[in-house]
C-alpha cells in the first residue's frame, strides 16, 4: 500500500465516511488533514490522523469565532488540522458538521449545553438489572439519545443478578418502543453477542447511564482488559462508587470505536421535543387522532389516548411519564427563553451605549 492508501485506510478505520469528506472539501484548504478528536482535557486535545496520533491544540481564530462553547472541538469530532506529525503536535482550525451529538444540560442551575460525545452511530442506554431499574429515568436518557440522532440500544445489565431478567427486558421495551433491549451480564457473559452486532468495524458507539450500573465493566469486557477502572460496590446499597472522569475514545477489539462520556446523571437536553415525540411514538401517535388538537386527554370526547388506556393497550403510567416529561421540557425551554432574553437586553445596551458614545464624539 502506498502512503495515502495506509492513511485512507487508517481514516476508515477510525469511522471517516464519505460525509466527513465532503465537509472538508467545502473547508477547502488543501493544507490541513482531517483527524479525529480522541481525548480532551482542560487544555489541550488528543487527534488520531489515522497515520498518528497527535496533541493538538485550538487555533486562536477557531477559538474565538465559535458562537458557543458547544462549538469547540469534542471527543468524536472530525475536524480539520495543521499536522505536525515531526513534533506530535497538530493544530485544529476547524470543526466539520456532526452527525449524532449527545448533549447535555452542563451542571449547575444556567440552562447551557455541553457536548458529551460526537458523531455516534449507536448509544447504549444502561440501566442494571437491581437497583438502578426505572422506567423514568430510562426515558430520559432514551430522550437525549433520540434527540442525538444515534441509534438507540437498551441493555439491562447484571442479569445474573435476578431471577427473571426477561420481566425486565419486556418493561423495558414497552418503555423503549423503537430500541432494541438486551439483558447482559459480564459475570455469566450473557447477552455480549448480541453487543457485538452493534460494534462493527468503523462503527462509533457511547454508553451512558448512572454511575454503578456497569458501563466500564461492558467496555472492559469488549476490551478483553480491565482498562477502565470498576469500583467497588457499597456494600449497603449496591451502587458502584466508580465515576469516569475523562472523556476518550477507545478502539476495540472488533475494530469500534467507543467514547467513554462520565456519569450523566443530569441528563436532561434542552431542544428535546423531537425526541420526546420519537421516545414516546406511541404515546404522540395516539394523541395525534384525539377528536381536538389541543386535548388535554383529561375529559375530553374522543379522546384516542384515554381510550387505549381503558382498552388496555396503552399503560396509564407510560401517559403519566409522557405528561411529566413534557412539563418538564417546557419548563426548561421558558428557563431558556429567560435566559436568552437577558443577554439580548445585555448586547443591546452595550451596543446602544456604543452608539452613544459614538455620536457623542461626532458632535464634539
Ligand atoms: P459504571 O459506573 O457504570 O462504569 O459501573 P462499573 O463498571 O464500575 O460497575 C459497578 C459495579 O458493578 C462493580 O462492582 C462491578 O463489578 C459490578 N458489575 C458490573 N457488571 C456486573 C454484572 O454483570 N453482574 C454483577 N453481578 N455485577 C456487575
Ligand atoms: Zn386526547
Amino acid at each position: 500500500m502506498s502512503f495515502d492508501e495506509t492513511l485512507h485506510s487508517g481514516l476508515t478505520s477510525l469511522g471517516w465516511s464519505p460525509f466527513f469528506a465532503s465537509s472538508l472539501e467545502l473547508v477547502g484548504d488543501a493544507s490541513l488533514v482531517p483527524a479525529r478528536v480522541s481525548e480532551e482535557h482542560r487544555d489541550a486535545h488528543v487527534v488520531l490522523t489515522g497515520a498518528a496520533t497527535l496533541r493538538a491544540d485550538i487555533s486562536g481564530r477557531l477559538r474565538h469565532s465559535v458562537p458557543g462553547r458547544e462549538h469547540l472541538p469534542a471527543v468524536g469530532d472530525w475536524v480539520a488540522v495543521d499536522a505536525r506529525p515531526n513534533e506530535g503536535r497538530a493544530t485544529i482550525h476547524h470543526v466539520l458538521p456532526r452527525r449524532g451529538v449527545l448533549v447535555r444540560k452542563a451542571a449547575g442551575t444556567r440552562s447551557d449545553a455541553q457536548v458529551v460525545a460526537t458523531n455516534l452511530d449507536v448509544v447504549f442506554v444502561v440501566t442494571s438489572a437491581n437497583q438502578d431499574f426505572d422506567t423514568g429515568r430510562l426515558s430520559r436518557y432514551l430522550i437525549a439519545v433520540w434527540e442525538s440522532g444515534a441509534q438507540p440500544v437498551v441493555l439491562v445489565t447484571k442479569a445474573d443478578l435476578v431471577d427473571d431478567a426477561g420481566a425486565l427486558v419486556a418493561k423495558a421495551e414497552s418503555a423503549a418502543p423503537g430500541a432494541p433491549v438486551h439483558a447482559v451480564s459480564a459475570v455469566d457473559l450473557r447477552g455480549l453477542d448480541a453487543l457485538a452486532a452493534y460494534l462493527a468495524p468503523g462503527r462509533t458507539a457511547a454508553f451512558v447511564g448512572s454511575s454503578g450500573v456497569g458501563k466500564s465493566t461492558l467496555v472492559n469486557r469488549l476490551l478483553g482488559e480491565d482498562r477502565l477502572a470498576v469500583r467497588e460496590v457499597r456494600e449497603h446499597d449496591d451502587r458502584g462508587m466508580h465515576t469516569t472522569t475523562r472523556r476518550q475514545m477507545i478502539v476495540l477489539p472488533s475494530g469500534a470505536l467507543v467514547i467513554d462520556t462520565p456519569g450523566m446523571r443530569e441528563l436532561m437536553p434542552l431542544h428535546a421535543q423531537d425526541g420526546l415525540a420519537a421516545a414516546f411514538g406511541d404515546v404522540t401517535e395516539l394523541a395525534a387522532s384525539c377528536r381536538f388538537r389541543d386535548c388535554r386527554h383529561a375529559a375530553e370526547p374522543g379522546c384516542a389516548v384515554r381510550a387505549a388506556i381503558e382498552n388496555g393497550s396503552l399503560p396509564r403510567d407510560r401517559v403519566e411519564q409522557w405528561e411529566l416529561l413534557n412539563r418538564q421540557l417546557a419548563f426548561e425551554a421558558r428557563k431558556q427563553d429567560t435566559r436568552l432574553m437577558i443577554e439580548e437586553k445585555r448586547r443591546w445596551k452595550a451596543v446602544t451605549k456604543s452608539i452613544r458614545t459614538r455620536n457623542k464624539h461626532e458632535t464634539l
